[in-house]
């Protein structure tokens, strides 16, 4: 959105602002909170500007209460590639709409690529490449496939274009992002092993990841395209939610720990090169006993994992595991999320040990106070003195890890 705005003449500011637009979040109940919390703000900063939401809260927000909030144009799913053009309308009728504008996805939901460009990267110097929309997995926690719509895979030539004029402008790594990646190519010919072969060949693209891959998506023929491609970075997002059984399937995540565990270890025999598997856990889910959630942070350790994403689970209402029996209290929840980040931290160090006094590979991510920071191909942060250049690759010699960093 901000690539295609700043083609359009909009020049992005922290302070003065003419409109602002919020990309929304309603995964949970204080994503909707804070999504209000923040429109808030906006109007409070600046009572004359136009203000655009956007996103998944919005596919949901009843007229009356965006009228509330002072919002100007509320733009769903499948339809952000309308916001420049919504904009534009807005200010070309010079003032504030008496309503409203909204643009929503239809219901039922549309099976369409919504056909947002990039350019060249806005705000990072890595490029966020969205291959996939849409889910129909219907995870019990979940409110995603409500609001997402159906799965759908994006055009290769167009995602292969758009590599391309990434590539062009100096950017060497790409994330692929889906809301369910691995149902890329569900429909057709080409699968998500097909497309990092040719992302790999386009000049000038350095580095390959992915976003968060459900761990079913995982075949072997995919697992060997990542392992052989060279710029394909040896660190893999699984998220396993939980390591006990029973949770698992009340959570409707359609595998057991053994399959996980049998996914793993399938990696780790296919792909030889040390590789980095972090997760996410979803803990104090209803009825999650504490033995559960022992076997949670055993299968961890026992899986190697790096980096831990913990989140605490809360009552999402509009889906199935709202309404279960065997809630837990809040303060079950976050003591088993703490006790997890502590697992995280301890497993990350022992993660990150084997590099220290080596010379890794950084690209130049962020620079601030004389400070720059950056991610080496394994996706470990990395800190370090100096002034280089935004996006270039630097080879550095690792000396220290803390607080989940590396120093160099
Ligand atoms: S697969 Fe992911 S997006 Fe789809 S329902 Fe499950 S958690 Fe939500």
């Amino acid at each position: 959105m901000v690539s295609e705005l700043i083609l359009r003449g909009a020049v992005p500011s922290e302070n003065e602002w003419d409109f602002a637009i919020l990309l929304s979040c309603t995964v949970t109940s204080e994503a909707d909170r804070k999504s209000r919390q923040q429109v808030r703000r906006y109007r409070r900063e600046n009572p004359q500007g136009m203000i655009l939401a956007a996103g998944c809260w919005v596919q949901e927000l009843e007229e009356a209460e965006a009228t509330r909030l002072g919002i100007d144009a509320a733009v769903g799913n499948r339809l952000k590639s309308l916001i420049p053009e919504t904009l534009e309308k807005l200010f070309e009728a010079g003032s504030r709409p008496a309503k409203p504008v909204f643009l929503r996805m239809p219901s039922p939901p549309s099976c369409g690529w919504d056909p947002l460009a990039l350019e060249k990267p806005a705000m990072h110097t890595r490029a966020f490449i969205k291959v996939q929309d849409g889910c129909d997995h219907f995870c019990s926690y979940c409110i995603v496939p409500f609001v997402r719509g159906v799965p759908v895979s994006r055009e290769p030539s167009d995602i292969l274009a758009e590599v391309g004029r990434v590539a062009r402008s100096g950017c060497s790594e790409v994330v692929l992002t889906g809301v369910h990646l691995g149902l890329f190519g569900a429909s057709g010919p080409w699968t998500l092993a097909k497309l990092v072969e040719e992302i790999a060949r386009v000049p000038g693209m350095q580095r390959i990841r992915f976003g968060s891959l459900e761990p079913f998506a995982l075949d072997d023929e995919l697992i060997r395209t990542l392992a052989r491609t060279a710029a394909f970075c040896p660190h893999l997002h699984l998220p396993l939610q939980s390591g006990d059984d029973k949770v698992l399937a009340a959570m409707r995540r359609g595998y057991s720990s053994a399959d996980f565990a049998r996914i793993v270890g399938r990696i780790r025999e296919l792909w030889p090169e040390k590789l980095h598997l972090s997760t996410d856990l979803l803990v104090g889910f209803p009825g999650e006993t504490d033995a559960a959630f022992q076997r949670t942070l055993a299968l961890v350790r026992e899986l190697g994992f790096g980096h831990l994403h913990v989140f605490p689970y809360s009552p999402r209402p509009g889906t199935l595991a709202a309404s279960m029996e065997g809630h837990l209290p809040e303060a079950v929840a976050k003591a088993r999320c703490e006790e997890g980040i502590a697992v995280g931290d301890e497993l990350l160090r022992k993660f990150a040990a084997p590099f220290l006094g080596t010379t890794v590979p950084v690209l130049v991510e962020k620079a601030r106070d004389g400070e720059l920071k950056g991610l080496t191909p394994h996706f470990l942060p990395v800190r370090w003195k100096g002034n280089g250049a935004l996006g270039r690759i630097e080879n550095l010699r690792v000396r220290l890890f803390e607080k989940g960093e590396f120093r160099a």
